[in-house]
């Protein structure tokens, strides 16, 4: 099914409708199709040909014919779904796939992560993937390119969204430690990514201390570690006592908070971290004592930003709250529109 991305609103009969740009690309629920590229974005279903932003599970999926993703991207999916039959692009490298110019641009989102930059008769398009502008040492930054048409992940695109510094979230951590030396401190972190990120961010205030993890995160530590992201001395906590873990900080994969192998830990504070605590209401629901507002997403102010500064001529909206910031558009003179992707879940982000 072909859902077109935008119509231009309240055309009357006797005004020419504007072309529409885009013109090549197509948004079926189950992902973005390039046509004269004959490749599809981090499509929900298997297909032939594969452009894959990130690693993540909603967006990287296993079973492609072809896939083209950072190398990092790429040893990713190896890592969960074994070996694939892809292209390692490297950042910033033009690459010609049909009748399209494609490049990958890092968006500072997790490791490896990148927006797919499309360039087709003389018209610039940018699918960002999952971004976020604040500094994240596990990553590389985002690249803003200017754009006619910015395709954006809007997960947090609710003003009431902004997310706190990120060095005071974790300040608030260490005090938590410190506060009480025998018990622990419990970090929800989703697998890929958060969990590196909160172990490198206490690293650099200063914590080297060793940090405990739940065997479920072993393999995504070592991946990072194998693309030079130090993570200081990290141990399993199947191979640790209960004493020996309290004033520690473990972290563990969210589903991992309130079930029975949180019971080995000491007495633990259970904390989460992720741009939903914001929403006091989340917090309660996971029995989270210590909220962390650390996310990997643009908040409010990042991608109305973000916005401003590429300058396109329309925007299209995926990934949950589109209502507000195509609001924000309109009243900004730029066209907007929601793509209605299926199958994007960030949960835990
Ligand atoms: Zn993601
Ligand atoms: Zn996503």
């Amino acid at each position: 099914m072909l859902l077109l991305p935008w119509e231009p609103p309240g055309v009357s009969p006797y005004i020419a409708p504007m072309a529409r740009l885009g013109s090549w690309i197509e948004s079926h629920p189950e992902g973005i199709y390039v046509k004269p590229a004959d490749a599809w974005i981090d499509p929900s279903q298997p297909k032939p040909k594969a452009m894959i932003t990130h690693g993540h599970a909603d967006h990287a999926r296993g079973g492609h014919g072809a896939v083209l993703a950072t190398p990092e991207t790429l040893a990713i999916m190896e890592c969960r779904y074994g070996p694939q039959s892809g292209q390692g692009a490297a950042y910033d490298e033009t690459m010609r796939i049909g009748e399209v110019d494609v490049r990958f641009v890092p968006a500072g989102h997790v490791l490896g992560s990148a927006q797919i930059v499309l360039e087709h008769k003389g018209e610039r398009i940018v699918v960002s993937g999952d971004y976020k502008r604040r500094p994240d040492p596990t990553c590389a930054c985002f690249v803003p390119v200017p754009c006619d048409v910015f395709i954006t992940e809007a997960t947090f695109g609710l003003p009431v969204f902004r997310h706190p510094e990120t060095g005071s979230e974790i300040d608030r951590l260490l005090h938590r430690l410190h506060a009480d030396p025998s018990r622990c401190v419990l970090v929800g972190a989703y697998a890929l990514g958060k969990a590196q990120r909160i172990v490198n961010e206490l690293r650099q205030r200063g914590h080297h201390e060793p940090i405990y993890y739940h065997g479920a995160i072993e393999r995504l530590n070592q991946l990072y570690e194998s693309f030079g992201i130090d993570l200081g001395e990290l141990r399993q906590t199947a191979q640790a006592t209960k004493m020996e873990m309290a004033g520690h900080v473990v972290i563990a994969p969210p589903g991992a908070l309130n079930d029975r192998w949180s019971r080995r830990l000491p007495d633990p504070v259970t904390a989460m971290a992720s741009g939903w605590m914001r929403i006091r209401q989340r917090a309660r629901q996971r029995n989270v004592e210590l909220p962390l507002i650390i996310s990997d997403h643009a908040d409010w102010d990042e991608l109305t930003m973000t916005i401003r500064e590429l300058e396109p001529t329309e925007v299209w909206i995926t990934h949950g709250r589109e209502e507000a910031l195509k609001h924000w558009c309109m009243t900004h003179q730029i066209k907007a529109c929601e793509l209605n992707l299926i199958g994007y879940e960030d949960e835990d982000s």
